[in-house]
């Protein structure tokens, strides 16, 4: 697939399909898909850095605005990342917007903004489940597996994330009015900004993302 944009910034509510959309997109445009929370919760829990990680992360706040940035640009500078990115939550605060901005200096880059209910957010994040093996995400209303609560594809139970839980995600929720939505008007006044419907199916916001990144 040829894409216009290479460096891409999937920006959205917790649980709109930033993260299923970033690895359908990366496995079609071999670009690597960043997610600064895989990175977190991939952090070792036997090292203060990791246990620290995921105390934020289990009360919905986020983690220090030095970490996740020091994580995240550490993990962009790595050769793979020098054709472009999917970057997938990040960044969440004015603090880590500005930090982005200086990494990116005066290259090119597009911010996709997945709209959906606050309604739809929270319904998701009740029904979401994934495959602890191979990923691969599940809605209980939405996309079930064929088997409730089995990975059609590995055949092991499905986990829920430990902060897919209703108090840390109105927690989640909060956060996000309050640090992370406030850089919508910022993108929107750079021209950068690009809104995507995210109510809809999977396939369907697919589409509409490879449509909107194509040349
Ligand atoms: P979701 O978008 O569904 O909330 P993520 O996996 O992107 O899921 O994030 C889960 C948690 O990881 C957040 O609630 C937060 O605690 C932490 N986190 C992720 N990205 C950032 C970030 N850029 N800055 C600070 N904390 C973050």
């Amino acid at each position: 697939m040829s894409l216009k944009h290479t460096k891409i910034i999937l920006f959205g509510p917790p649980a709109s399909g930033k993260g299923t959309q970033a690895k359908v997109l990366a496995k079609l445009t071999g670009l690597p898909h960043i997610s600064t929370g895989d990175i977190l919760r991939n952090l070792d829990l036997n090292t203060d850095l990791g246990r620290q990680a995921k105390s934020f992360m289990d009360q919905g706040k986020l983690v220090p605005a030095e970490m996740a940035i020091q994580l995240t640009l550490d993990r962009l500078k790595k050769p793979d990342c020098q054709k472009g990115f999917i970057l997938d939550g990040f960044p969440r605060s004015l603090e880590q917007a500005e930090a982005l901005k200086k990494f990116l200096g005066g290259s090119d880059y597009i911010v996709i903004y997945f709209t959906l209910t606050l309604k739809e957010a929270v319904d998701r994040i009740a029904g979401r489940a994934s495959c602890p093996q191979c990923k691969k995400p599940y809605n209980d209303k939405k996309d079930p597996p064929k088997k409730s609560g089995i990975c059609d594809n590995c055949r092991v139970p499905l986990v829920k994330r430990d902060d897919d839980n209703e108090a840390t995600a109105a927690k989640r929720f909060q956060v996000y009015n309050a640090e992370t939505a406030p850089l919508l008007a910022r993108y929107k006044k750079s021209g950068k900004l690009v809104e995507l419907d995210a109510t809809k199916s999977i396939e369907a916001v697919s589409k509409e993302l490879k449509d909107l990144l194509a040349a």
